[in-house]
């Protein structure tokens, strides 16, 4: 079972890398997460040995403790909803905060910042697809709460883009969804908004992150086909 972890990881790598040759991206512009969130320490640490370096976690609590207790110091990436309450647990642990979505949170991601004295690298969430059952801000309102974040507090840095495509039988359906998220990355770096940078682009995971990574991601989060399906009724 490990080293099925393993063995999948390096698949859904290689597929990754295929696909950058394929339409000339270079594989090193596409960083591949792995989703750990629900399993085990020891999953995490089976990949380690094969150094792979970068995790993702939804829940602020879950990410603190495998954050304080893996083996090894990996890359946390906070990309689930984050309440302005749970900001504490992993403000100086996740490297990347994937779900910004309002200007709540990210003066709640301020104070916090501010209070040891560091700079957050967050990105902006956007629900791009307007599907009531999903965060992130509207495609409309996405340049204006970057303008609002970036001028008002000075411990984050915005750095781009990410989003949660719908749930659909075949990944074709996604393109436009993710040719348009690209397509508002480079209209907001047009911009040049002081304190901004647009390089990261967050979409793509187990059922689309090909399609994904055709149309301009520059992070593809991964669970269900490095680590097999979630088990939600343990614990
Ligand atoms: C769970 C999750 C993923 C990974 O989903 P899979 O379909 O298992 O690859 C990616 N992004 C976010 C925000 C998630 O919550």
């Amino acid at each position: 079972m490990a080293e099925q972890i393993q063995e999948n990881y390096k698949k859904v790598r290689e597929t990754i890398d295929e696909t950058c040759k394929r339409i000339g991206r270079k594989p090193e512009e596409v960083t591949l997460i792995a989703v750990s969130k629900t399993k085990p320490l020891s999953d995490i640490e089976k990949l380690i040995e094969i150094d792979v370096n970068e995790f993702g976690e939804n829940k602020p609590q879950e990410l603190r403790d495998k954050f304080d207790n893996v083996n090894t110091p990996v890359r946390f990436h906070m990309i689930g909803h984050l309440q302005t309450n749970k900001i504490k647990y992993i403000i100086n642990k996740a490297v990347l905060i994937h779900s910004v979505d309002s200007i709540k949170l990210a003066q709640a991601i301020e104070k916090e910042a501010a209070k040891k004295d560091i700079q957050v690298d967050v990105l902006i969430e956007v629900n791009y697809a307007e599907e009531d059952s999903k965060f992130g801000v509207k495609k409309e309102e996405a340049v204006n709460l970057i303008k609002e974040i970036a001028s008002s507090f000075r411990h984050i840095h915005i750095r781009g883009l990410m989003t949660i495509a719908p749930f659909v039988e075949n990944p074709e359906e996604n393109r436009p969804v993710f040719q348009g998220m690209h397509q508002l990355l480079l209209d907001i770096k047009s911009q040049n908004i002081d304190n901004v940078d647009m390089s990261i682009l967050s979409m793509g995971m187990t059922n689309d992150y090909i399609v994904a990574v055709e149309e301009g991601a520059t992070m593809v989060r991964v669970g269900t086909a490095i680590f097999g399906e979630r088990d939600y009724n343990l614990t």
